[in-house]
C-alpha cells in the first residue's frame, strides 16, 4: 500500500533563516518566518537571539 504525501503537506517544516539588521545604534534579528527580536546594543546579543530563535523553533 503506497501513500502518497499531497500539495498540502509540502509547507511542513517550515525554514528558519535568520538575519540581524541594523537600526542606527542598534542591532535587531529578523526570521524569514517573520519573527523579530528585541533591539540591541551589540550585534553579538542580536545574533544570539536569532539563533536561540532559529533552535527553539
Ligand atoms: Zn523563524
Amino acid at each position: 500500500m503506497a501513500q502518497q504525501e499531497g500539495p498540502e503537506r509540502t509547507r511542513h517544516g517550515q525554514e528558519h533563516l535568520t538575519t540581524t539588521n541594523e537600526q542606527g545604534r542598534f542591532c535587531v534579528a529578523r526570521c524569514t518566518c517573520g519573527w523579530r527580536g528585541p533591539a540591541r546594543r551589540a550585534r553579538s546579543q542580536a545574533r544570539a537571539d536569532a539563533e536561540g530563535h532559529a533552535t527553539a523553533g
